[in-house]
């Protein structure tokens, strides 16, 4: 296979544009270990990065996207041999490092975790990056001390790819879940999930006071922005929110009060660069926690020359729950 589908991202004189090419594998980038890929998915980065919308894309040409499922095809890595399959989100792939969306990819053997056991490589994508990272976010409010004793948690951008992971998770584990959302028409959907409570998104749009009526435990916030610190002025004392994303906005215009005032604490979910040990874990989590057929129940599959037409979509929040991208 001298030459493969890929979709490249080039730089143009107005900003950038993103073509499936033929793609020469002479030119792939320097790695210890070739993957043949299977799946990849859809993520709202990926939307950013196609669409020019965000500055995602660090080096051009780019072939996009940020996470993979596959075989490996070569290897002259330790761990790794031809026929293992493997999975990979972040560490710059689809950014910096030439990325998923292509039928082969050479990546570190360092940034690959095994795919699970019991995992297809479509479902592997069907969780993808937004699903690693719920997981991660519920890690992080476990880390915190959270359990179902403790009260509701509410999750923000509920029926996107991070918040449907992420109430799937969270109700499996015996959490009381509020879903937060602008599509209300969704309720059926994020209750199939598991959400106990529909709250409708403008209830956290606007202006946030210092401190509001303790509502929840805890959160995971996909949206940044004013929901962000709507959310954390209603956090109960001594609870956390996991702020992974930025759906609304970059900005955090909140106070202090929630911190000082209700010991209430925020952490910072990153999954591009984390660490080998917890990406480990947070896929066995994945594993075991998350419900395959929920999980079935958000997928939907597209064919790679699709990621043109979906990658405005899920920038304008229509995409609900997760996409997978069936690669060659
Ligand atoms: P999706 O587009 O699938 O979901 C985002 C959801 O946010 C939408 O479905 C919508 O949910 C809500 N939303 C969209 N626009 C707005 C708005 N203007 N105001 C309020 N809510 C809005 O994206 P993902 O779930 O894949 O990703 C969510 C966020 O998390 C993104 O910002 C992404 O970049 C980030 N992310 C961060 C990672 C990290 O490592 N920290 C990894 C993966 C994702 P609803 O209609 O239910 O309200």
């Amino acid at each position: 296979m001298a030459k493969f589908n890929a979709v490249v991202i080039e730089k143009t004189d107005g900003g950038t544009k993103a073509a499936l090419t033929d793609f020469d594998e002479a030119n792939l980038m320097d790695g210890d270990v070739t993957v043949r890929v299977e799946y990849s998915t859809l993520n709202y980065k990926d939307g950013l990065a196609i669409t020019g919308k965000g500055p995602v894309v660090r080096r051009f040409p780019m072939i996009a996207g940020i996470d993979f499922a596959g075989t490996v095809e070569s290897s002259t890595h330790s761990i790794w041999k031809p026929g293992d399959k493997v999975v990979l989100n972040g560490w710059g792939c689809g950014e910096t490092h030439l990325g998923a969306y292509a039928e082969k990819t050479r990546v570190k053997g360092d940034w690959l975790v095994p795919l699970p056991k019991s995992m297809s490589a479509r479902e592997a994508m069907a969780i993808g990056t937004a699903g690693f990272t719920a997981m991660l976010a519920v890690m992080a409010l476990e880390r915190h001390g959270l359990s179902p004793a403790r009260g509701p948690i509410a999750v923000t951008g509920a029926a996107g790819g991070v918040g449907s992971v992420a109430i799937a998770l969270l109700a499996k584990l015996g959490f009381a879940v509020h879903a937060v959302t602008g599509r209300p028409q969704e309720a059926d959907f994020l209750k199939g999930l598991g959400a106990a409570e529909i709250v409708e998104r403008k209830e956290l749009t606007g202006p946030a006071r210092p401190l509001a009526k303790e509502r929840w435990a805890g959160a995971i916030d996909a949206v940044g922005s004013t929901t962000l610190a709507n959310l954390l002025s209603m956090i109960r004392y001594g609870g956390a929110v996991a702020a992974c994303g930025l759906a609304g906005g970059m900005d955090l215009p909140a106070s202090v009060a929630p911190f000082i005032l209700r010991g209430v604490c925020l952490y910072g979910i990153d999954s591009v660069m984390c660490p080998l040990d917890r990406r480990r874990d947070a896929w066995k989590r994945l594993e075991s926690d998350l419900d395959r057929q929920k999980l079935a129940m958000i997928t939907r599959e597209i064919a790679l020359p699709d990621v043109f037409g979906v990658a405005p979509e899920i920038l304008a929040g229509q995409v609900r729950g997760r996409i997978v991208v069936k690669i060659g």
